[in-house]
């Protein structure tokens, strides 16, 4: 069986494919191994889907290697852009199911599940768009020679993705890779399989030839080790913690030497000057630190406000994250759902009762929200000290630290202080200091009286041990693609 019958509370019983998305076909893994995904809301097994093994894995990149060097070359750039713009409208007409098969696997609320669809069909239409604009340059070194650059496809590229956003990751790796006319086999995170396979029933409706997209579902530290260490992929790119990252790296080091990007954890700054809009930035630190429960490699976890506005900032954001309404992901306004597994559950509670320890006040929150599914209050620490770990470790959980800062010298020295450099944001009515600020901090991405402000038109990525290279926008496409250079001799002169 590769597939059941099951419900959303929204949207009634739907088909849900619980096989490995091989060829365009529903498969059984090899070794007939299964794992099991958790509602975090209730706790309860929500089904089984195949876990895919090392020959699973194998089998996959088989297939994607054949797409590769076979019909897929054959296929234009502006086909390619039409199968991705399909695959985008597919996504949208099937919005209200994907978004419902999001909430119940992550926990996130539907409303933002809904935002997040929307996004992932945007962001496949915008890579479609670019499929036949991928272009070389003529370089003219001489009258005797002519030279042109040809930006090539990198080959099979295995993609590993978190399960903070199961599709919106799914689109941002799949989107640049086939534009530029590679195959793709991606694995989902263990802990979220479900949406991504109701999404891959939609690349054979969309047109993808058979094994230019594969989506398997596996553990980390089998179909995951397996991907990075294979002699036979030539990319490999990955969202998730830095610890892995490093392990990805190192297995690509160690096998092929394939290309490696890596999209990584963060312990982003979020600035509040005495001058900025009060009520504006709280709203956006609210947001920073507490949308999608924390979990967000981009989270804006240290917030440092001036001194000057200190006391009254901490007093108002605590009545802001009061209104939070944390529960039901199915709930029309529920904002916070449950933490994804009793695992973060655990690791987030680690961190609050580290930061209790170590004398940080708790405005705020602190403890578990209810007594079933992995929820947790949003919590506002105070007071915090630089060298407490709350202030240094990424925690991905609903975990606001803030501190108090004098001066901009100042803060842009502790802004820059971690081993991250993912994102940061400043809030001023100072257009000077904002963009002085902003020059200064070493993040991939600053925002500006704001906060999470991504979009599929804009690069994302990490400086420092937060990432290399960066994700969306047209600078993703440079991932997946390889520059030829062709040289003509146009002279007849002998050589020598
Ligand atoms: P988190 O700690 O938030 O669960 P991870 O970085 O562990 O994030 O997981 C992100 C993705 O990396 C998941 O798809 C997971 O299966 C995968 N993964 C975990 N460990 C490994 C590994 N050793 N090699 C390759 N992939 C891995």
């Amino acid at each position: 069986m590769t597939s059941i019958q099951l419900e959303t509370p929204s949207t009634g019983k739907y088909t849900q494919p619980t096989g490995l998305f091989i060829n365009n076909e529903w498969v059984k893994g090899v070794d007939g191994k299964s794992l099991e995904t958790i509602n975090p809301s209730t706790e309860q097994v929500i089904c089984s889907v195949a876990e895919a093994t090392e020959k699973d894995v194998d089998i996959a990149v088989a297939a994607a290697r054949k797409a590769f060097d076979g019909e897929w070359r054959k296929v234009t750039p502006e086909s390619r852009g039409k199968m991705l713009v399909k695959l985008g409208d597919l996504i949208d007409e099937n919005l209200e199911t994907l978004a419902a098969v999001e909430a119940l696997d992550n926990g996130k609320s539907l409303g933002m599940a809904k935002g997040d669809v929307a996004a992932v069909a945007a962001c496949l239409r915008y890579y479609g768009g670019w499929a036949d604009k991928i272009e070389g340059k003529v370089i003219d070194t001489n009258p005797e020679t002519f030279t042109y650059t040809r930006p090539e496809p990198i080959g099979v590229c295995a993609q590993i993705i978190p399960w903070n956003f199961p599709l919106l990751m799914w689109a941002w790796k799949i989107g640049p890779a086939v534009a530029t006319g590679n195959t793709v086999v991606l694995k989902t995170a263990e802990q979220t399989p479900l949406s991504a396979l109701v999404a891959a029933d939609l690349i054979k409706k969309a047109g993808f030839p058979p094994g230019v997209i594969n989506i398997i579902s596996g553990f980390g530290k089998v179909a995951g080790a397996a991907l990075s260490s294979h002699m036979d992929v030539d990319k490999i790119a990955f969202t998730g913690s830095t610890v892995v990252g490093r392990q990805i790296m190192k297995a690509a080091a160690g096998s092929n030497l394939k290309k490696v990007t890596l999209e990584l954890g963060g312990k982003s700054p979020n600035i509040v000057f005495d001058d900025a809009d009060i009520e504006n930035a709280i709203s956006w630190v609210n947001f920073g630190i507490f949308f999608n429960h924390g979990q967000c490699c981009c989270a804006g976890s240290r917030v440092y406000v001036q001194s000057g506005i200190y006391d009254k900032f901490v007093e108002r954001f605590k009545v802001r994250a009061l209104a939070n309404k944390v529960g039901d992901p199915f709930t029309a306004d529920t904002f916070q759902g449950p933490q994804v597994s009793q695992l973060q559950f655990d690791r987030i509670m680690g961190y609050i009762d580290e930061g209790k320890k170590a004398g940080a006040t708790v405005v705020t929150g602190g403890e578990r929200h209810g007594d079933k599914g992995y929820f947790i209050q949003p919590t506002i620490f105070s007071d915090v000290k630089e060298d407490m770990k709350i202030m240094q470790e990424e925690i991905f959980g609903p975990v606001c630290s803030i501190a108090k800062f004098e001066t901009e010298e100042e803060i842009i020295k502790t802004g820059n202080s971690t081993i991250y450099g993912l994102a940061a944001a400043v809030h001023t009515s100072n257009l000077n200091t904002a963009l002085r600020v902003a020059n200064s901090l070493r993040a991939g991405t600053v925002w500006i009286n704001s906060y999470n402000m991504l979009h599929h038109q804009i690069p994302f990525g990490g400086f420092k041990q937060s990432g290399i290279g960066r994700e969306l926008g047209e600078a993703a496409l440079a991932n997946y693609t390889q520059n030829k250079s062709v040289s003509i001799r146009l002279g007849d002169a002998l050589f020598g």
